[in-house]
């Protein structure tokens, strides 16, 4: 629903090298040299999420939260990405990539943007893949023709119905546009194939006008009719309106396809989906035209929320990864940190009464199980966040008994170094080690090797944190002998 990239812009490289920072967890409590310093995967007990949330609002008759399909577009929108250029070859991995995930449609580029492109989805139509293999097309009948001819099972026409378009871009009235759909939806349904009807820009076209298009194609039998927010412009509050109003007037089903320019095009599928749009579509990082748009990772973080039971029975989530980096590599990029799911600190817990709660049950601070998607949860705890339950743990892990006091004082030691200086896990290791070699040694070892001035600081560092347990436990004790509500007590545990 985005036009084909202007090639005159040329495809400039965004600069970034393509040195992934999001090591993929792989559960042994090793790192991977993922450039992850600080942090270690930590097993934890698990508890199975339940699979519908009990204090989740009733849904309503229209939502398809739990039956929604995917159109994965990497291989058309994505293609229309700034740093995207596509071989025959990639093209056909990440279409057995994205199959094998599950995926329901795979959207390729128009077989009349160029000969290669029309080759290519014929190879891929070759490829005898699970997912229906679609392409997306303008609204005439010289698109629809060469769309059938290459041995697509669907072929999505689009065109714009926005007064920028129909006065800017192509010139065409409403009028025109709808007897066109007509004579190209009968033609391509007389081929055998499923037919696609979306308006492009649709946030901003006349609603009148809108309705009664989709209402026309509807009635001749269109298999779905597309809601594109070609700009990024829609609110999800705007998107459940106008699904909503369309669902009433249509008995086709619904593809939505949102663009990510003010960060809504999760929310905005989802609201769709709650409104009863039938079909999303997705690009793998959300590449796309400008930003792009829904992420297929994304989303499913948001659908696995909503309804575990159907995300996991559908997709191979565990391979979300994979199909990421082979994107990521292909149109080198990094995966950004803050990604759902892959984002190098998406399931890494820091601040101590975080580490000390996850440890005890991860559903306290994670709604997502990290393990859904093969992926390890990770306690920082070389840091002056850390609180003593991370280092306890920590210590069994390295196969270190000592006394919760013990425990209690090395944790001191680690928050006061990480005063001094940035430690690595390697530190860490050391003080917990060398703590509790001195336990029992008659000569002491440094807990780290440190420079005269370090040294000064570090003396100082813990003589402020002793000063700050004592004064805690005073509190605690008073606590406890005024029999104040237990709340208190575990706030007072964040510097624990
Ligand atoms: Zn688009």
């Amino acid at each position: 629903m985005c036009p084909t990239p202007d090639e005159e812009n040329g495809h400039q490289s965004n600069g970034h090298s393509n040195g992934h920072a999001n090591g993929h967890a792989n559960g042994n409590g090793t790192t991977n040299g993922s450039g992850h310093p600080g942090f270690k995967a930590f097993e934890t007990h698990t508890v199975r999420p339940v699979s519908s949330n009990p204090y989740a609002p009733v849904q309503d008759y229209l939502s398809n939260i739990g039956k929604f399909k995917i159109i994965e577009s990497t291989l058309r929108e994505g293609e229309q990405f700034a740093n995207a250029f596509f071989d025959t070859e990639t093209k056909i991995k990440i279409a057995r990539a994205l199959d094998d995930f599950g995926v329901d449609y795979i959207e390729l580029t128009s077989p009349a943007a160029s000969e290669q492109s029309r080759l290519d989805c014929e190879a891929i139509c070759k490829l005898g893949l699970k997912a229906k293999i679609l392409t997306h097309v303008r609204c005439n009948m010289n698109d629809a023709k060469m769309a059938v001819a290459t041995g697509v099972d669907g072929v999505d026409v689009v065109i714009g119905t926005s007064s920028h378009l129909m006065e800017h871009s192509h010139g065409k009235d409403m009028t025109y546009i709808k007897n066109t759909a007509i004579e190209v939806i009968e033609y391509v349904k007389s081929q055998g194939k499923e037919i696609r009807f979306s308006s492009e820009d649709s946030f901003r076209s006349n609603l009148v006008d809108l309705l009664s298009l989709y209402s026309a194609v509807d009635k001749v039998g269109v298999h779905r009719v597309g809601i594109a927010d070609t700009v990024g412009c829609a609110t999800p509050r705007q998107v459940y309106d106008l699904v909503r109003t369309l669902r009433g007037v249509v008995s086709c089903d619904i593809e939505t396809h949102f663009h990510n320019d003010t960060g809504c095009a999760i929310a905005n599928a989802y609201c769709a989906l709650e409104a009863g749009a039938t079909h999303i579509d997705t690009s793998v990082l959300g590449i796309g035209e400008r930003n792009g748009i829904t992420t297929l990772g994304g989303l499913m973080a948001r659908m696995i929320v909503a309804d575990r039971d159907y995300v996991k029975g559908k997709y191979k989530l565990e391979k979300i990864k994979e199909i990421e980096d082979l994107v990521a590599e292909a149109v080198e990029v990094n995966v950004p940190f803050n990604n759902p799911i892959t984002g190098f600190c998406a399931f890494t817990h820091k601040a101590g009464i975080h580490a000390k709660a996850i440890l005890n049950n991860p559903s306290t601070y994670e709604i997502i199980t990290p393990s859904d998607f093969g992926m390890s949860r990770y306690v920082h705890f070389a840091s002056r966040l850390t609180g003593w339950n991370a280092i306890k743990s920590r210590a069994e892990q390295l196969g270190l008994n000592m006394s919760d006091a013990q425990i209690k004082a090395v944790t001191l030691k680690i928050k006061a170094l990480a005063d001094v200086r940035p430690l690595a896990i390697d530190d860490a290791d050391s003080i917990i080690r060398n703590f509790h070699f001195n336990l029992s040694a008659e000569k002491e070892r440094p807990l780290l090797p440190l420079s005269a001035e370090e040294k000064k600081k570090f003396v100082k560092a813990e003589m402020d944190l002793n000063k700050e347990a004592e004064k805690r436990s005073i509190d605690e004790q008073a606590d406890a002998e005024a029999e104040v509500p237990a709340a208190k007590k575990v706030r007072t545990e964040t510097v624990a």
